[in-house]
């Protein structure tokens, strides 16, 4: 697939090879034991041709070897336990997805990690990777969109002797390409632009190395997280038309902040695809394209509340990615950012409807 663009293989990628007779998409296979003798699957745990096909298809995508899992979290928990042993540092950013924080420092407590929290502008001080056994970065993170250059951390992580992995879950393959910068992983939580309909949870980690393949491969058949059949086939059906979801996204970020950006309401307006972001040169070498996810601030609490009411399009939920605008106000859910804060994601819907609404409910 990859001599093609990116909107055909999200189209063709990972489905099976004509063959007169077959259907032409095969659907989700829910088989918990399989027939026994040949070669092929016998538990569902252990393997299933869905998940392998939309492995194949999003392996393509990324650059490498493709592991899903049920959601982002499972692929962040079951890399950091497959990756990192007691006493280990870790390199964690202190302003991305809150969840990985949490998990790191009361579910894997009993590691005694030295984790070590960086915010992804940096400064990436001399020395921050001695010793360290994994870099974890979020670029654009979430919910700040703040871009770190992923070549230049990759290099100095090696230097160190340390793997680099990034969650790659806003700006999903299609927007950045971590493994070709020279990331060692990936990581992604599919529930939200990759899959982009707001109705299920997946993720995945891609590697580079097919050992560490297979070590996730294990980890997820002992441990029993397995992602379902048939959420597996809805992601592989949903990211034939990621190419073109992301396309409306983008044009409906790109709108929305033209028409924010001198709005006397709106501080703190941040989105890399915005020549004037203070991220977008940076954002510009490394990534492909943009997405629909943007942030600003409003007065409080109050005020964000009052706009969500207003308007008739956007309504508040914490995810992003989907067909439907939305907003989160990050302060309830613990991110360090002000009561006021919005991670606003753009939806499909068309670009004048949207702009007129969201400025008719801020008033
Ligand atoms: C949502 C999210 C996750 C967690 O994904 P789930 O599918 O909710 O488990 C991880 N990283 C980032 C950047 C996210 O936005």
């Amino acid at each position: 697939m990859a001599l093609f663009g990116d909107g055909t293989r999200c189209v063709h990628g990972g489905h099976p090879e004509p063959a007169g007779g077959t259907p032409l998409l095969p659907g989700p296979v829910f088989a918990a034991p399989y027939h026994l003798g040949a070669d092929g699957d016998f538990y569902g745990r252990a393997g299933n041709p869905t998940w392998r096909a939309l492995e194949s298809a999003i392996g393509d995508l990324d650059g490498g070897h493709c592991v899903l899992l049920p959601s982002g979290m499972a692929a962040t928990s079951t890399l950091l336990r497959a990756v990192l042993r007691v006493g280990d540092a870790l390199v964690l950013p202190s302003d991305g997805y809150y969840a990985t924080r949490q998990l790191v420092h009361d579910e894997l407590a009993e590691l005694r990690l030295d984790v070590r929290e960086i915010p992804t502008p940096g400064p990436w001080d001399d020395g921050v990777f001695d010793g360290v056994r994994l870099v974890l970065l979020e670029t654009p993170s979430n919910p700040g969109l703040d871009v770190c250059d992923i070549a230049a951390l990759a290099e100095r992580a090696h230097a160190a002797g340390a793997l680099l992995a990034v969650d790659n879950t806003t700006a999903t393959p299609l927007g950045q390409r971590p493994l070709e910068l020279g990331a060692d992983i990936v990581i992604a939580s599919d529930t939200k632009a990759l899959s982009g309909h707001s109705d299920l949870l997946m993720g995945h980690v891609s590697v580079r190395d097919a050992d560490l393949a297979e070590r996730l491969v294990r980890a997820r058949t002992l441990s029993g997280a397995i992602p379902g059949p048939f959420e597996t086939w809805l992601v592989h059906r949903s990211l034939g038309t990621l190419d073109l979801r992301l396309s409306r996204q983008a044009d409906n970020a790109a709108a929305l902040v033209a028409a924010l950006r001198d709005h006397p309401a709106v501080r703190g307006l941040r989105w890399p695809g915005t020549p004037d972001d203070p991220a977008h040169d940076l954002a510009r070498r490394q990534m492909r394209r943009w997405g629909g996810v943007f942030r600003f601030e409003l007065a409080d609490a109050a005020a964000v509340e009052e706009f969500v009411r207003r308007s008739r399009l956007v309504v508040a939920a914490t995810s992003f990615g989907g067909l439907h605008s939305t907003v989160d106000r990050r302060a309830q859910w613990g991110d360090p950012v002000p009561e006021g804060f919005v991670r606003f994601s753009a939806g499909c819907e068309d670009s004048e409807d949207l702009v007129a609404d969201v400025l008719q409910a801020l008033g």
